[in-house]
């Protein structure tokens, strides 16, 4: 039992979720609130960047788990606080090198849908986007030339810096943006404006990007537009990075390399074998047979070499299929009781019980039903008789 469930809550997952559906939670609603799509949701994105980064540590979500968002307040580990929202962005989505590279525009991040043929079979797919592409008319300027003219203020530099006294001898520089300017660094005269632009330098356009998806790619994998982010005047242009996000499939799961599926089988086929056949996600038809004499048991698996998923960059290779055999039980009364005897004869002969003792009990077996509290599960009965009737339990 975990005390709070509020970050669990904003991830929209259960407590008892594993780390891949956080990661996978946190990836859908970080695109999805991201402060470039979303504006205005700026205080919701810095809550799912908070609670992924308690639940997707380990170290930190054992803390929570026991003492709540209190307890990861209170910093129990690493002196507590929260990263920013947009760093832990960045870890996740791999675009942290920003601060390698000062001179570059920012990173667009897209998520794409794709099922899980598109990654079988390779597929392109367009993708229309909306991007700042610098303005042709004014050539970025944002105005007539020579009609722009440097910020006074922040002399051109487009922030101001102010120096804080944190304690003796310890300074701490703090840049903002220059508030006469806009973080521009210039200024310029409304009716020299560029009309195109309105003295913004850049216009939106819509950009078509074909996004090629290879055979094998996976979910989760980032397909990168070098340079096609948003243009600024003065700065190389981010990227365009595409998140492949594969929807669940009817039939397979893909599990690394390898597809698996479940197979129903009724039980004669369990015992006496059975041919079928299987669809594969190039709309190919597999056959796959139990010779008689095999028995496939119930839950077994079973695997068909190369029929799994192309491998990336080698998709002449492929995973395995695997299998796993779901037997259908007839129903109860399907054979009228007075033939039974003649399947008990054809069946693998059946372990008599002992003899019936006086200090044996005879009790009675009832359908099972999860929610019965007569019948909860064992941890609360045991607690409800006492230790010593579990350890009864055991000995007898
Ligand atoms: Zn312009
Ligand atoms: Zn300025």
């Amino acid at each position: 039992m975990v005390k709070e469930t509020g970050y669990y809550d904003i991830l929209g997952v259960k407590p008892q979720a594993n780390a891949d559906e956080i990661k996978k939670a946190y990836r859908k609603l970080a695109l999805k609130y991201h402060p470039d799509k979303n504006p205005n949701e700026g205080e919701k994105f810095k809550l799912i960047s908070q609670a992924y980064e308690v639940l997707s540590d380990p170290k930190k979500r054992d803390l929570y788990d026991q003492g709540g968002e209190q307890a990861i307040k209170e910093g129990g580990i690493g002196g507590g606080g929260f990263s920013a929202p947009m760093d832990i962005f960045d870890m996740f989505f791999g675009g942290g090198s920003r601060m390698h590279r000062e001179k570059r525009g920012k990173d667009v991040v897209h998520q794409l849908s794709v099922s899980l043929g598109d990654l079988y079979n390779g597929v392109t797919r367009k993708l229309a986007l909306q991007k700042n592409v610098i303005c042709e008319k004014c050539e970025g300027r944002g105005g007539k030339k020579g009609a722009v003219e440097k910020c006074s203020t922040c002399k051109g530099r487009g922030i101001q810096v102010h120096i804080q006294q944190l304690g003796p001898g310890m300074v701490q520089q703090i840049q903002t943006m220059c508030s006469e300017c806009q973080g521009q660094g210039e200024r310029i005269n409304p009716k020299d404006k560029c009309k195109v632009c309105n003295g913004k330098k850049v216009n939106r356009e819509k950009k078509i990007l074909e996004v090629h998806i290879d055979k094998g790619m996976k979910d989760g994998q980032r397909i990168t537009f070098h340079g096609e982010g948003d243009q600024e005047p003065g700065l190389e242009s981010g990227d365009v990075i595409i998140v492949l996000d594969q929807q669940d499939h009817a039939v397979f799961r893909r599990q690394e390399d390898n597809l698996i599926m479940k197979l129903d089988i009724e039980l004669v086929e369990a015992l006496c074998g059975f041919k079928r056949t299987i669809q594969t996600l190039d709309n190919r038809v597999l056959i796959i047979t139990s010779h008689p004499g095999e028995v496939v048991k119930h839950g077994s698996l079973k695997s068909v070499f190369n029929e799994g998923m192309p491998i990336y960059r080698d998709p002449f290779q492929k995973g395995n299929l695997i299998i796993q055999f779901m037997v259908n039980f007839p129903n109860k009364f399907w054979l009228p009781a007075s033939k039974l005897p003649l399947l008990e004869s054809l069946l693998p002969p059946r372990e008599e019980m002992s003899m019936m003792t006086d200090d044996m009990e005879e009790v009675e077996l009832t359908e099972y039903t999860p929610n019965d509290r007569r019948y909860g599960n064992s941890s609360e009965a045991y607690e409800e008789d006492g230790p010593r009737g579990g350890v009864q339990c055991q000995t007898s």
